[in-house]
């Protein structure tokens, strides 16, 4: 069979006949090989990169930005193929994948502009002989650890902000997904992004990569998005050089409809918050809180909607909904929904007719879901909705809160002082109300409580590659 097309968007260096084999979710077959690089490669990279950012960041931030602007036009100018790339690795369909370009493309043309935005202080000093005043200057060398739900997005938003920020990064992408990584790389450096200030680096192993960004002299932060396990692993060997780091990890996302609420409003936002990319998204709603008065009716619309998906390869035409990543992510949602029915829980969709030969699992509502049921409290990363009845305002917010993650969370209501009230109490980095959608290059994304801390996006986004440095001038 002929190499796909999209496949052009890679430099002919970056694949290898023996190197890393990338998978389509959809059919299982091989698209690419890709080369890897080992600890001694990787270190090497490392190094050039260090040697690299000093000239980039004795540049002005207008022309940092300017160079982020052409990357930015590259990435819209390629935005079918790097889509069609992204669904042959990712599984996700195209549409979809059309979106993430957009969405990933707008984190680069975000801090393009914030780029001449790193605005220090003068601040009215404790003397009249000092004088008082901060500036912000690029933390250094960052590592980028990223996972494969948005194999684009989940680049540009760590990669954009750095280069603006003047620091040079070096990304290490999913094992699953490095083709759109290689693609974004190629296309910075057609943009005027100089060699060795932006790598996109696959690996032979994860750990070991960790362990040498962890561990490596130069290395002045390391940004991670992925599961609150490896999050853990590093930021607890990040400490050993006292590295800063970030973390955008896993959740657990509650959906608080109220009796109130707009029920088709309510719907709409379920479809879009739980079944994009096929619930593998970090902030999806994860499960679903439904006042007493709304819940049979929350029910059933919704089972309605979902019945209605069309599970299909990402690149057909009529696909709705792809695959999982890959087989063992359906085993793990398969035993999700078996145990929450064996305890209990009640399957009130149809089984939705899957095609054969990929990672496919279909969408799947469940009513009579119980506070304390395992697949209330761990990330499914799935489609499925399980839905969890309460009667009043407290309990919704008990159980919604008790979870150790602080994601993203929604509600669904039309009396303002509660949304307030909501907004207010819900232990959440980001809270949605009315709307299943929350991301956004213009707002500061991020968790707190284990799921992380650090903001990607806004101009929180790029003071995360920053470092503030306070000078005093005495004698005056
Ligand atoms: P993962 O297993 O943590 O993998 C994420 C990345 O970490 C991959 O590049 C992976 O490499 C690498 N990795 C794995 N083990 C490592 C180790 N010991 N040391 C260093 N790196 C290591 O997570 P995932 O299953 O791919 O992604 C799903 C998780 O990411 C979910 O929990 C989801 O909520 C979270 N996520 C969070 C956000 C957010 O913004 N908060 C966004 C997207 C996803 P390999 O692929 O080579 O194994």
């Amino acid at each position: 069979m002929l190499p796909d097309p999209a496949l052009n968007l890679l430099a002919p260096e970056a694949l290898d006949a023996d190197g890393l084999r990338v998978f389509n979710p959809a059919d299982g077959r091989l698209v690419a090989r890709v080369r890897r690089y080992d600890r001694a490669a990787l270190s090497a990279i490392i190094d050039e990169a260090e040697a690299a950012r000093h000239p980039w960041a004795g540049r002005t931030a207008k022309a940092r930005g300017d160079v982020l602007r052409d990357w930015f036009d590259l990435v819209r100018d390629n935005a079918e193929a790097l889509a069609r790339l992204l669904t042959l690795e990712s599984g996700k369909p195209l549409d979809e994948a059309r979106g993430e370009v957009t969405y990933g493309a707008s984190f680069i043309e975000w801090f393009a502009e914030e780029a001449r935005r790193a605005y220090g202080e003068v601040i009215p000093p404790h003397a009249t002989d000092k004088r008082i005043l901060t500036f912000r200057q690029p933390v250094g060398t960052c590592a980028a650890i990223t996972p494969w739900n948005f194999p684009v997005a989940m680049i540009t938003r760590k990669v954009a902000p750095a280069l603006a920020a003047g620091c040079s990064i070096v990304v290490k992408p999913a094992e699953a997904t490095p083709l759109s990584a290689l693609a974004l790389e190629r296309l910075a450096r057609e943009a005027g992004v100089p060699e060795s200030l932006f790598r996109a680096v696959p690996a032979f192993s994860a750990s070991e990569a960790g362990d040498l960004f962890c561990a490596h002299p130069s290395i002045r932060k390391i940004s991670f998005t992925g599961s609150t396990h490896v999050g853990k692993i590093l930021m607890a060997k990040a400490a050993a050089q006292v590295k800063r780091v970030s973390l955008e990890l896993g959740g657990n996302a509650p959906f608080i409809v109220f009796d109130d609420a707009d029920l088709d409003a309510a719907i709409d936002g379920a479809m879009t918050s739980r079944f994009r990319n096929a619930g593998q998204t970090c902030v999806c709603a994860n499960r679903f809180l439904v006042q007493d008065g709304i819940y049979d009716a929350f029910v059933s619309r919704l089972a309605e909607r979902v019945d209605a998906v069309r599970v299909a390869d990402g690149l057909s035409c009529s696909s709705a909904m792809g695959p999982l990543i890959d087989r063992a992510s359906v085993a793990r949602v398969a035993a999700l929904v078996d145990e929450a029915v064996a305890e209990g829980a009640v399957r009130v969709t149809a089984q939705a007719s899957i095609p054969g030969g990929g990672s496919f699992h279909c969408p799947v509502v469940l009513a009579g879901v119980t506070h304390g049921m395992r697949i209330a409290h761990e990330e499914i990363f799935g489609p499925v909705a399980p839905v969890i009845r309460f009667h009043d305002e407290d309990e919704a917010l008990r159980i919604a809160n008790d979870t150790p993650f602080g994601l993203a969370a929604y509600v669904f209501t039309a009396q303002a002082a509660r949304q307030w009230r909501m907004m207010e109490r819900l232990e959440y980095g980001m809270v949605g109300i009315n709307d299943g959608l929350i991301s956004t290059e213009v707002a500061p994304f991020g968790g707190i409580k284990e799921s992380g801390f650090g903001r990607e996006g806004s101009r929180h986004g790029l003071a995360d590659y920053m470092n503030i440095k306070y000078c005093l001038v005495g004698g005056l």
